[in-house]
């Protein structure tokens, strides 16, 4: 089979290791830059909360400035924050088993990432987590919000028809729904972001796992 992983929040632990940092910092950037709020305290905790009832640390930001109802030049400098550099010295992690999944799996299958994000950085993060990259036949690296196009150039590229084609990610609406309009079989990978998923979504998917090593179980149910 073709298995196809996102990669933030479903191998790699984002929105709860690096996201948090990364939007402090770009707190402290705005206020140092005439943000008219006290740093630390009650906005730090407003946006923190935000995030967590957001699908991306963008919409969190944007909501965030909409109710500070300030000048739309912060904008721009808070995402350059989230989604610039890391810092060398925070620690990334991978979700429990995934090196051990994907090594397994790679053994039989042919296993594919699509991710969305600024390739240095998905690059980084997929090294600093011990994700060994040469397990991936293909590694897709998009700023784009649109994984179809991806999916159907994998599938075209590796032989593969729908049904030998799985996608794994915990964002049901970006890395699921498109795989299903093409026929592809989905796993909903229940970890970060994904955990909050409506359920009209969740109806959309073919499984659920709340651990990666499930995943396992099922690609051997479909083989
Ligand atoms: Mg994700």
């Amino acid at each position: 089979m073709l298995i196809i992983f996102d990669l933030d929040d479903t191998l790699i632990d984002t929105s709860g290791s690096i996201t948090p940092i990364q939007l402090e910092s770009a707190l402290r950037r705005m206020i140092e830059e005439g943000l008219p709020v006290t740093s630390g305290g009650g906005a730090s905790d407003m946006l923190k909360r935000l995030d967590r009832g957001a699908d991306s640390a963008k919409s969190a930001l944007s909501e965030f400035l909409e109710i500070l109802d300030v000048e739309e030049k912060f904008y721009p400098m808070a995402l350059e924050e989230v989604y610039g550099p890391i810092p060398a010295d925070l620690p990334i992690f991978a979700h429990e088993n995934a090196l051990e999944v994907l090594q397994e799996l790679s053994q039989h299958h042919t296993l594919a990432l699509v991710t969305i994000g600024k390739t240095q950085q998905q690059k980084y993060k997929m090294e600093k987590a011990g994700i060994d990259s040469t397990l991936f036949s293909k590694i897709v690296i998009t700023e784009v919000r649109d994984k179809k196009p991806h999916y159907e150039s994998l599938l075209e590229e590796f032989g593969m028809t729908p049904a030998e084609t799985i996608v794994c990610g915990d964002r049901i609406a970006i890395d699921l729904v498109p795989a299903k309009e093409l026929g592809l079989k989905t796993i909903h990978v229940r970890q970060g972001r994904g955990k909050k998923a409506p359920q009209h979504l969740e109806r959309e998917v073919d499984f659920t796992v709340t651990e990666l090593k499930q995943i396992e179980e099922i690609i051997k149910q479909l083989c």
